[in-house]
Formats: structure tokens, sequence, C-alpha cells
């Protein structure tokens, strides 16, 4: 198999030919057809999550056929598509897996983070963490609602009911949301950087009934805010645009520190959460409606050496969307 290694944190992943590997008791081996590149690769790469480790093949958004099935695994077949996310193994005995919060595990494993991932040809993955996906839908179109989608329809859960939703930072996980939220009946608010029309443009097409720049204020006071860029001065932003009551979620992995900020932007009830990971039933619920809704993704695809190009365009805002590698 060929992979690209981060071999070193903050350095460029190598494209590396590896020995192919056997999957073990109770795990797939998935030949990876596509992967998106998610804004926590980023994170892997640049080691600003606790405990990083390498060598490490990141890529958390796989989409491929299974082509070996190890012992002991059930409901799975080979040639079958599937969907490996972020979520690659829980304890399934700590007090949060217990409670059905396996998102929160006490001793989780993350694909392309704490276990290899989908930037190579082939990928080893827990069966039991693995979406059959069907066979509706382009490889590439379906990578990222694998990250950007689930973790999106999370925070969207987690956001609450409300109507008028403001969606910070306008990437991948924001735009497929915005379709979600559309469907649902809701209004969306777009904020971006301040000055990127495109993206702003981007944001109207996808039926967004305002967009502008992160630095003002909505027509209207918004019932709830999802932050999906990582830049922490966007939370007292998007606490002054919620109503009284209204929630922020922050639905990253990684965010700069949030300034300090007057009481009376979190006073009168108003929220701030955050949203960790996934669990296996959001995958379920999530993949169960994508079809139903129709989400359409926009994408920009990379062969897979060059996954250093991709993750600078990332860091660079030069897509709309989102970027995935095919090997
Ligand atoms: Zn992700
Ligand atoms: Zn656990």
């Amino acid at each position: 198999m060929n992979a690209m290694v981060l071999k070193k944190l903050g350095t460029a992943l190598e494209s590396t030919e590896l020995a192919d590997r056997q999957p073990g008791p109770g795990e797939i081996r998935v030949k990876v057809a596509a992967c998106g590149v998610c804004r926590t690769d980023l994170h892997v790469v640049d080691g600003e999550l606790p405990a990083p480790q390498v060598p490490i093949i990141p890529g958390h958004e796989i989409v491929g056929r299974i082509d070996m099935i190890g012992a002991g695994v059930e409901g799975l077949c080979v040639g079958e598509r599937v969907g490996i996310p972020w979520l690659g193994h829980t304890c399934g005995v700590c007090p949060y897996c217990m409670g059905g919060r396996e998102n929160l595990c006490d001793r989780p494993i993350f694909t392309g983070y704490t276990r290899d991932g989908g930037f190579a040809t082939a990928t080893i993955a827990d069966a039991r963490f693995a979406f059959p996906l069907g066979e509706a839908g382009s490889d590439v179109a379906l990578a990222p609602l694998l990250c950007a989608g689930l973790i999106g329809w999370r925070s969207l859960v987690i956001a609450g009911e409300g109507k008028r939703l403001g969606l910070y930072g306008f990437g991948a996980a924001a735009h497929i949301v915005a379709q979600v939220a559309k469907w649902q009946g809701r209004s969306v608010f777009a904020f971006t950087r301040p000055g990127d029309v495109a993206t702003q443009a981007f944001a109207r097409r996808l039926n967004a009934i305002w967009a502008g720049g992160s630095d003002e204020m909505p027509p209207q006071p918004l019932d709830a805010a999802i932050i999906f860029a990582t830049v922490g001065d966007l939370v007292p932003k998007a606490l002054k645009a919620v109503r009284k009551g209204g929630r922020v979620v922050c639905a990253g992995v990684h965010m700069s520190d949030i300034p300090s900020f007057p009481y009376r932007l979190l006073w009168e009830e108003r929220q701030i959460v955050s949203v960790a990971n996934l669990t296996r039933q959001d995958g379920i619920d999530f993949l169960r409606l994508a079809p139903e809704i129709g989400i359409v993704t926009e994408t920009t695809s990379y062969p897979l050496h060059q996954a250093n190009q991709a993750l600078a365009d990332l860091r660079a805002g030069r897509f709309e969307g989102a970027a995935v590698l095919v090997p």
C-alpha cells in the first residue's frame, strides 16, 4: 500500500510505500476510494491536539470498499462500500460509553489521529465503527459527509430547534449544515472572514438568507449559532448575535483562546457549549437522512500524492466546500 505519512509534527506528509496490512479480529481492510480533508487533519499535522503521535497516516472521511475481513466480523461483506469516520473505537465499558455518550469515551481511538487513517490506498478499521454506505452517490461526493456532515449534524442537533441559525465559518461542515437546516425549514445566516465575498456568495447559493463578515451583526437576532471556524474571537461575537436564551455551539476540536468578554453577553440565559466527536447513532441518523435531504457536496479532488497541496489550500481557504483525496 501507499500512504501519505506524517513522520514529524509540523512537517509535510511523505509519500511512503508500506507493506500491506492484514485485518485483525473484529477489523476490516478497506481499499480507499476517496478520503476527505478536514480541518482536524491540519490540527493533527500541526501537533495542536493533545498527545499527538507520529508516524501517523491522517484522514478520517474515508469512503472505500472492504477487501478483507478479520475474524469475528458480522454484518459486512467483501466488496461492500463503507464509510469510516473520526470515531475509530471506543472502550464500551466507561461511564460515557455505558451512558450512551460514546463520543466522550475515556479510552477512544480516533481515525487519522491515534490510528492510521485514509490518506492511503488502503486502511484497517474496527468493523463496528464503519458505516455501510450503499451504492447511491459517488465516493468523492460522500466523503465529506463522514466528518463535516456528521459533526455538523451533531452540532445542529445540539444547537436546538431555533429557526434562525448562524453559521460562523462557511467551509465543509457549514455548507452541509446549511442544506440540512434549509430542509428543516430554518433560516441560515452565514458569517465568513470579513471581506470574503466569494464565500459569502457561495453561502447565498446554498440558500443562506443573509451572508456577511464575522465582524457584522445579523439583520435579526439569532436563535442559535454554530462556530465551525477555529477562532476564539468569534465566541463573544456570536454571543452578541444570539437572542436571550440563545445558544452558541463550538464545533471544532481545537480553537484559539477565547478573549475575555463582559458578562452581559452571556447574561439572560445565553449558553456556550462545545461538541466533541460523534456517536455511531449520529452517523446512522445522519446517513439515513442525507439522501432524503438531497445533500449536494461541493468538492475539489486531489490525487493522493498531492495531499500536502490539499492541506495548504484548506489552510489558505483556496476552495469552497471540501477537498477530497483520490488514490
Ligand atoms: Zn474531521
Ligand atoms: Zn468508553
